[in-house]
């Protein structure tokens, strides 16, 4: 008798189900770790070109729990992430899928998107370091291995060596040499810290203009929220107050990560989420996608903003496949334990 109950109540779910499903045949539902205003003007062309409404969740933290626990009653169509860590924890719980699209495999290189399609990048930035125009000279840091040299004890500031930025760099670290040499790496990198690792990306920026410490780790599309920020003018400083160094200019490339999109598993919408990862992949999109936040368009050819173009220009950067990455940031994350980075 009770399975039957539940048999029963499971075939009404369905039945209502399928009736919402068919009244929002023309939606797609995000669920985004990015804000919104680095996206929206983009989704109101999307839905001015297609007719499709698109539906917006963001929040800082939590949607991979929410879109876990709602399993397949999940409204969500596309995870926009702000860094690939997220995209790959998703990959491996299961909770986005594969998606054969020419016209993304064409238009995204292929470091920047999952071997399987289940995410791709959409825009690209990179982890650089941040040196005092004071007191750092021209070529006195050229890689990410020479911030272990003993010559930077007290000068060197960062976040968290578990924030998920930081994760990618060191499973780069351990991608391009080994775990034994990560550690060692980390090890001497922490020795060389002005003070606890703390803040955001910004903060270390913040902390060289106050001469805290003469380099920082930050990704690069800050130094253009710094350096245009209206609001609160003193980030401006901030910016003025150091050069940009792209490590490793002479083998590898400077590391680089992305922002992305993933189909989820279970997506009602899933022709129309398709779709929109595509019109953010195309040329148009890709320039303002990638103008609104200093970040570089992932798709090749695209124009970069003219602050980009002023500050950044070419840059050699790292062409690891993310996806290698992936599985190296749980390494990262307990090497960062082991050597008690953030202590
Ligand atoms: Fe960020």
């Amino acid at each position: 008798m009770k399975s039957s109950r539940t048999l029963l109540a499971a075939a009404t779910l369905t039945l209502a189900g399928t009736a919402s499903f068919a009244q929002a045949a023309n939606e797609v539902n995000i669920y985004s770790y990015r804000q919104a205003f680095l996206i929206q003007p983009l989704l109101e062309e999307f839905s001015k070109e297609t007719g499709i409404q698109v539906n917006l969740v963001t929040g800082d933290k939590g949607l991979l729990e929410r879109l876990e626990h709602e399993g397949r009653n999940s409204p969500a169509d596309i995870l926009l992430t702000a860094e690939v860590g997220p995209l790959y924890d998703a990959t491996q719980k299961g909770l986005v899928s594969a998606v054969q699209s020419d016209v993304l495999n064409e238009s995204i290189p292929q470091h920047y998107r999952d071997p399987e399609g289940r995410w791709f990048g959409l825009t690209a930035r990179s982890r650089i370091i941040y040196a005092s125009k004071d007191r750092v000279q021209d070529g006195e840091i050229k890689t990410y291995e020479e911030l272990a040299d003993p010559k930077w004890k007290g000068r060197i500031c960062t976040r968290s060596g578990k924030h998920t930025y930081n994760l990618s760099l060191i499973a780069s670290m351990i991608a391009h040499h080994d775990e034994a040499y990560a550690e060692q790496w980390l090890e001497d990198l922490k020795a060389n810290l002005a003070r606890k690792p703390q803040g955001n990306d910004r903060a270390q920026v913040k902390a060289v203009k106050e001469g805290v410490c003469d380099l920082a780790l930050g990704n690069s599309y800050y130094f253009g929220k710094m350096l245009t920020n209206e609001e609160q003018p003193e980030q401006k400083e901030w910016a003025q107050s150091v050069n940009l160094v792209f490590p490793n200019q002479d083998d590898r490339g400077a590391h680089m990560n992305i922002s992305g999109a993933a189909v989820t598993q279970h997506a009602p919408n899933r022709d129309n989420a398709i779709k929109l990862i595509e019109f953010l992949a195309a040329e148009k999109a890709q320039k303002i996608y990638a103008e609104v936040n200093s970040e570089f368009p992932v798709r090749p050819g695209t124009p970069n903003s003219a602050l980009i173009e002023e500050y950044m220009g070419n840059f050699k950067g790292d062409e690891i496949s993310l996806s290698e990455l992936g599985p190296l940031r749980a390494t990262a994350s307990r090497l960062v334990d082991k050597v008690g980075f953030d202590n």
